[in-house]
């Protein structure tokens, strides 16, 4: 049995295959700032699922330099041995991948960009993050950052995008502050004095939601110009607003070095966050956690 666990900064959900059958599936609610109900959390889960290889796709990455976890949104996580702490309680191997690498390669390898060339995965979720597959394999780096476009600056800013928001990265203006869930939320309540969370602000389908719409195909305009993807699938919460399909790629064009874009917008297939994703990318990714690919 192969069991995917999908740690979130929201919500912690595990899933166990039988080959393609799902046998268990569960999500509890992440414990915020709390790293050791954090472990524990995910332990009690992986145990609830049974016997079988585990693969944990997680907010950030561990670092090749010292083995701990970084970039991590959730970040109660930066700095900590997880993978040890997760095989010491759970008392076998544990493997973890960037959560937008396993989204990536789940999807490009038989999802929305099932065939594609290069595909760019994105999450639009707590945080925003993004990993790249060429020609089915996923690209890795020197950094482990490969992808990772949601801490650059938001690209052109206009009176709109000013003051540039501050990041948990300690970076200001970063895509993520602005394209994240809570990103969104921040920017209503700055422009309206409204505290609603991210659903509300779609569901009204207003300025908050066309601003951000704007944004969106201004940070991805500069990934088509330095990747030139085939294909860019959504994942994470926002990918459920239907309207970006559309919007997103009539606002692109303005911004992206080409007479004509190709590249497509689309909605991924397996789930806005589905750890059947992490148990199918984990299948496929025989990459020890802070180790080098193969
Ligand atoms: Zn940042």
């Amino acid at each position: 049995m192969r069991i995917g666990v999908d740690l979130g900064g929201t919500k912690i959900e595990a899933l166990a295959l039988e080959g393609a059958r799902e046998v268990l599936r569960k999500r509890v609610a992440t414990p915020r700032g709390d790293y050791g109900a954090t472990i524990a959390a995910v332990a009690s889960l992986v145990r609830e699922m049974g016997e079988g290889t585990v693969g944990i796709g997680i907010p950030g990455t561990l670092s090749r330099a010292s083995g701990l976890v970084k970039n991590a949104n959730s970040t109660w996580l930066i700095g900590k041995p997880l993978k040890q702490d997760l095989e010491k309680a759970l008392q076998r191997e544990v493997r973890l991948e960037n959560d937008a690498n396993c989204f990536a390669l789940s999807e490009a390898t038989d999802g929305a960009g099932k065939g594609a060339g290069v595909v760019f995965g994105v999450i639009l979720g707590t945080g925003v993050g993004g990993g790249i597959v060429a020609n089915g394999k996923l690209l890795t780096g020197p950094n482990a950052i490969a992808g990772e476009w949601g801490h650059n600056p938001l690209p052109a800013p206009g009176p709109d995008d000013f003051p540039l928001p501050a990041c948990y990265c300690g970076r200001a203006g970063c895509i993520e502050t602005y394209l994240s869930g809570p990103g969104l939320a921040a920017h209503h309540l700055r422009l309206t004095g409204a505290s609603l969370n991210a659903e509300e602000i779609v569901a009204l389908q207003g300025e908050s939601l066309r601003r951000y719409e704007e944004r969106l195909a201004r940070a991805l305009a500069s990934v088509i110009n330095v990747l030139d993807p085939d294909i860019i699938v959504l994942g994470g919460g926002m990918s459920n607003v239907a309207r970006l399909y559309t919007e997103v790629p009539r606002l692109w064009s303005k911004h992206v070095f080409s007479d004509h874009v190709a590249t497509r917008l689309v909605r991924n297939a397996h789930g806005d966050s589905s750890c059947v994703l992490r148990a199918r990318a984990v299948r496929r990714t025989p990459v020890p956690a802070g180790g080098r690919p193969p």
